[in-house]
C-alpha cells in the first residue's frame, strides 16, 4: 500500500517527479497519519507540484487532508522570474484564518472556581456563530483603512496597545494590501462582521499550560505550568470568503489568457507578474489586515471580559500567528538567496532562531507555532526550527485534522451530550448552535498528540507545552 510513496524518513515520504510534475510531492507524517490522510490530498499535492515556477517541492503537513483544490496543509513556494504563479485556491476561502494567545498572569488557582462566570461572560460578550454581528460599524472609510491598517489601525482606534503589534505577523500590520481591488459586495459582507468570531471550527479558549516539553522555550515565551493563556482562532470573515471566491472565478476565466493548463480547475491562478496576480495579492494582503483586525478587536473584548470577572488579570499577546496566506519572503534553495511567494494552506509559518522577523523577545526561541487540537482534547505551543526552513520553507502544522467529515460528525453526537460529557470533565463549552458543537466534537478531529510529535520527528517545529481547555466559546 501507501502506492506512490518512497519512505525518505520516519516522518517524510515522497512522490517522486512524473508526468507534468515540475517537482516532487512531499508528505510529512508518521506511517499511520499518512495511511490515515485520504488519496485525495495526495493527489492534489501532485496537482500543485504540475503549476508553473513551484520551487523545491509541494509539501503536505501531518495534518493534512482533502481541500479545495489545494491541500489542507499544503505548503507551495513560487518565483515570479520562472513564470510562477498564485493562487487564490492555495490560501484558502479563509483568507489569514489564524490563531493568536494571550497570556492573563492568571494561575489555574485563580480561574478554577469561576470557570462557568468566565464562560458566560466570554459567551455574552463574543459574537460567536452563523450570521452573528459585531457592535462595531465601519464607514466606508474606516473600512478601507482598516483594509490597508490591520491591527495597527485597530490599536489606533483603542483596542488594544502598541506592546501589541510587536508580537503579531508583519509588526500588525501587512504592507502593499489593495482595498481598491477587494470588490464591493466582499466589502459589504464584512460591514456588520468586524470584531466576531465566526462559526464552525472557530473558538476562543481558556487554556491551563500542562506538559512542558521544552522548559526552556516555554520559559522564553513566558509560559509555565498552571498558567492561564487564552486562544482565539478566526479570519478575515465574509471579506477573507468573497475575495476567495471572487478571485477564484476570475482566475479560472483568466487562465487561458495566461496559458495555463489547469490539472483541476480548482487549481485556478494566475501568474505572479499579471495583473490579476497583483490584483488577487494586494486584495488577499487587505484580508490578512481584516483577519488582524479582527483578532484585534476580539482581543479587546476578552480583555474587557476579564477586566470585570478577574480584575487583577493582565492579557499581554504571547503571539499571532495565520495559516492561510500567501507571503512574500526569502529562502535559501540550492545555495541561493530567492524572493519567493509562499502558500501556506492549513500550515503555520514557523520560523526558527534568529530570523530577524521575529520579536526580539522571541528571537532566540523562535516563532511560537499555535496549534489547535479540539475542545476536548487540547492544543499545543511549538516552536520554529532552523531546519524547517529546508524542509517546508519554515512551516509546520496547524491543528489536528479532522478525522471525519461534519456531516458524519453530526451523525455520530448530538452537541448537548457533547457539552454535558465535556462539563464532566471540567470544560465549559458555550455555543449558539448544538449542531455545530456536534460537528466540532473531539472525536471528530485526529490526535493532535501524534500530528505534533509527527511534527516534531519531521523536524517541522519544536513540542513546547501542551495546552488544556477550560472554557470554550465556539462558533
Ligand atoms: P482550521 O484552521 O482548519 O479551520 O482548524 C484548525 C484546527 O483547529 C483543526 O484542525 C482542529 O484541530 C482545531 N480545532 C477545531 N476546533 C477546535 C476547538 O474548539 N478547540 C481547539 N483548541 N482546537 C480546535
Ligand atoms: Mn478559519
Ligand atoms: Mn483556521
Amino acid at each position: 500500500e501507501l502506492k506512490d510513496l518512497i519512505r525518505r524518513g520516519p516522518c517524510a515520504w515522497e512522490i517522486p517527479m512524473r508526468g507534468p510534475m515540475k517537482v516532487p510531492a512531499v508528505v510529512y507524517g508518521n506511517e499511520a497519519l499518512v495511511r490515515e490522510m485520504d488519496d485525495k490530498a495526495r493527489e492534489q499535492a501532485v496537482n500543485v507540484a504540475c503549476l508553473p515556477g513551484i520551487v523545491r517541492a509541494s509539501y503536505v503537513m501531518p495534518d493534512g487532508h482533502w481541500g479545495y483544490g489545494f491541500p489542507i496543509g499544503g505548503v507551495a513556494a513560487f518565483d515570479a522570474d520562472q513564470g510562477g504563479v498564485v493562487s487564490a485556491g492555495g490560501v484558502g476561502f479563509d483568507v489569514s484564518c489564524g490563531v493568536r494567545c494571550l497570556h492573563t498572569g492568571l494561575r489555574r488557582g485563580d480561574v478554577l472556581g469561576v470557570q462557568q462566570k468566565l464562560a458566560d461572560a466570554l459567551f455574552a460578550d463574543i459574537p460567536a456563530g452563523l450570521g452573528s454581528q459585531g457592535a462595531i460599524r465601519l464607514n466606508h472609510q474606516e473600512m478601507h483603512d482598516m483594509l490597508v491598517g490591520g491591527a495597527k489601525w485597530a490599536v489606533r482606534k483603542g483596542w488594544g496597545s502598541e506592546a501589541d503589534l510587536d508580537r503579531i505577523e508583519e509588526g500588525g500590520q501587512m504592507l502593499h494590501a489593495k482595498p481598491g481591488f477587494v470588490s464591493d459586495l466582499a466589502k459589504t459582507r464584512q460591514r456588520p462582521e468586524m470584531g466576531t468570531l465566526g462559526s464552525g471550527n472557530h473558538y476562543l479558549e481558556v487554556q491551563e499550560v500542562g506538559e512542558l516539553h521544552d522548559a526552556a522555550i516555554a520559559d522564553a515565551f513566558g509560559l509555565h505550568g498552571g498558567d492561564i493563556v487564552v486562544m482565539i482562532h478566526c479570519g478575515s470573515r465574509g471579506l477573507g470568503h468573497q475575495i476567495g471566491t471572487d478571485y477564484l472565478k476570475r482566475m479560472v476565466e483568466a487562465a487561458p489568457s495566461h496559458g495555463l493548463v489547469l490539472p483541476d480547475r480548482e487549481l485556478a491562478c494566475a501568474p505572479l507578474r499579471s495583473e490579476l496576480g497583483q490584483q488577487y495579492l494586494g486584495a488577499m494582503r487587505a484580508a490578512i489586515n481584516c483577519a488582524l483586525a479582527n483578532r484585534q478587536i476580539l482581543t479587546h473584548l476578552v480583555r474587557a471580559v476579564f477586566a470585570r470577572v478577574l480584575p487583577q488579570a493582565r492579557l499581554p499577546l504571547l503571539y499571532d500567528v495565520s495559516h492561510n496566506t500567501c507571503k512574500q519572503e526569502q529562502h535559501v534553495v540550492d545555495g541561493r538567496r530567492r524572493e519567493l511567494f509562499v502558500h501556506r494552506k492549513g500550515a503555520t509559518r514557523a520560523f526558527g532562531p534568529g530570523h530577524p522577523d521575529l520579536p526580539a523577545a522571541l528571537r532566540a526561541a523562535g516563532q511560537p507555532v499555535l496549534i489547535g487540537g479540539s475542545m476536548g482534547t487540547g492544543s499545543y505551543v511549538l516552536a520554529g526550527t532552523q531546519a524547517s526552513e529546508g524542509l517546508a520553507f519554515s512551516s509546520a502544522c496547524h491543528g489536528a485534522g479532522r478525522a471525519m467529515s461534519r456531516h458524519q460528525a453530526s451523525k455520530n453526537w448530538q452537541g448537548r451530550q457533547v457539552v454535558d460529557e465535556l462539563a464532566r470533565q471540567g470544560i465549559f463549552v458555550r455555543s449558539p448552535s448544538p449542531r455545530g458543537v456536534a460537528e466540532e466534537a473531539p472525536g471528530a478531529y485526529k490526535d493532535v498528540a501524534a500530528v505534533v510529535d509527527a511534527a516534531e520527528q519531521a523536524g517541522l517545529a519544536r513540542k513546547v507545552a501542551r495546552l488544556r481547555p477550560l472554557v470554550c466559546v465556539k462558533g
